[in-house]
């Protein structure tokens, strides 16, 4: 039986940094009276930059030791070493975390994982901070391979260049959805603190990845968050933390609702009959691609024609704008469709597909 089975969300709470022993023993206090499941805190923090707070180390896993005796909840910390993951053990920590930028590192990972052996303990790991869901995936496997058998996911956000749409890391959902679809049974834990880096815009991701089938939630809960030793502006108070399940509409996947379960069969249907259209129509289009392939050869023209594509994307544009569909969703089709297209042709182009007759029928 998995730690993080629960009634949907399962609760990770507790400040980004374990600052002192009162901040520690003040924050687990509160929360042990609340739905939180697991108690979060890190000991060793990953700083982008040097010469800030990288946290207590061992004097923070007594507090935590202490805490989780007193108040009678669980624990979690970030490891990122195996000596981090020894002292773990030593201090009876209940669950460990790796961070998104261990991650990205399988040499990192491995060892981790290497550590672990034999070791019965759950395990969380943070999606890398690229976009790159093989990456995450594994990540994962690295620790299922050597024998540790409750593992979560925890979707925190994907870094970038800038910001965009307000977010301190994108939340780029198909990539937490992939990971799902691969691995049904893995527990997809979402982290709107470190997603939003804002705390005024957790309650609305939270909410979200309720909506998106996430089982769990871990939020960044401070006493006093504006003075947190790190990621000050997106920690929130155990009491605003309780205001944001509060507010939680928890939907399922499945209901016993037999006229809405009727409509949604009669939608599906339609839907799957006309998924089967476009697929038809994409395979038309297909190849035509593979004959104007021929003809490009046989014309001595590239198959790719930057005016040609710029055509392309402003007339399918026009089009999907008379439907409200947005720019942005029929550019990023378009891409795949005209990525695919390309390839063919060039199959054509350097001779890898037998020769094509053009007919003008
Ligand atoms: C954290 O949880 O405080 C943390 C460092 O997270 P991440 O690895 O997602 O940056
Ligand atoms: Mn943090």
């Amino acid at each position: 039986m998995s730690f993080f089975k629960t009634a949907r969300p399962f609760v990770i709470a507790g400040p980004c940094s374990a600052e002192t022993r009162e901040q520690v023993m003040e924050t687990a206090a509160e929360l042990s009276t609340m739905n939180v499941q697991l108690f979060r805190a890190g000991v060793w923090k990953p700083r982008t930059r040097p010469g800030q707070f990288e946290g207590n180390g061992v004097r923070a896993l007594e507090w935590l030791q202490e805490a989780r005796l007193q108040y009678k909840i669980p624990v979690a910390i970030e490891v990122a070493d195996p000596a981090h993951i020894e002292l773990a053990l030593k201090y009876n920590i209940d669950v460990l975390w790796v961070g998104a930028r261990t991650t990205v590192n399988p040499f990192q990972v491995q060892h981790l994982a290497d550590a672990l052996k034999g070791v019965d303990i759950p395990v969380m790991i943070k999606n890398p901070v690229n976009t790159d869901v093989d990456l995450w995936q594994g990540a994962i496997e690295r620790f299922e391979t050597v024998g540790v058998k409750d593992v979560a996911a925890i979707h925190r956000g994907f870094s970038g260049y800038s910001p965009s749409g307000g977010y301190r890391n994108q939340p780029n959902w198909p990539i937490p959805i992939e990971l799902k679809r691969r691995k049904p049974e893995l527990t997809m834990i979402c982290d709107p603190s470190h997603i939003t880096g804002a705390r005024d815009r957790i309650a609305e991701v939270a909410q979200k990845a309720m909506d998106m089938h996430f089982e769990g939630l871990m939020i960044e809960t401070h006493p006093r968050p504006e003075e947190a030793w790190s990621d000050a502006g997106q920690q929130v108070t155990p009491k605003q933390l309780k205001e944001i399940l509060a507010s939680l509409v928890i939907r399922d996947e499945f209901t016993n609702d037999m006229t809405g379960l009727m409509q949604l069969e009669y939608l599906r249907q339609v839907m799957d009959s006309i998924d089967s259209e476009i697929i038809d129509l994409i395979a038309k289009r297909m190849e035509l691609s593979e004959k104007m392939g021929a003809v490009k050869k046989s014309c001595n023209m590239t198959a790719h024609q930057p005016a040609r594509w710029r055509e392309i994307v402003e007339t399918r544009s026009d089009r999907g704008q008379m439907h409200l569909l947005s720019k942005e969703f029929i550019v990023e089709l378009y891409e795949t469709i005209h990525h695919e297209s390309i390839r063919k042709q060039l199959l054509v182009l350097e001779n890898q597909i037998s020769e094509i007759k053009v007919q003008n029928d």
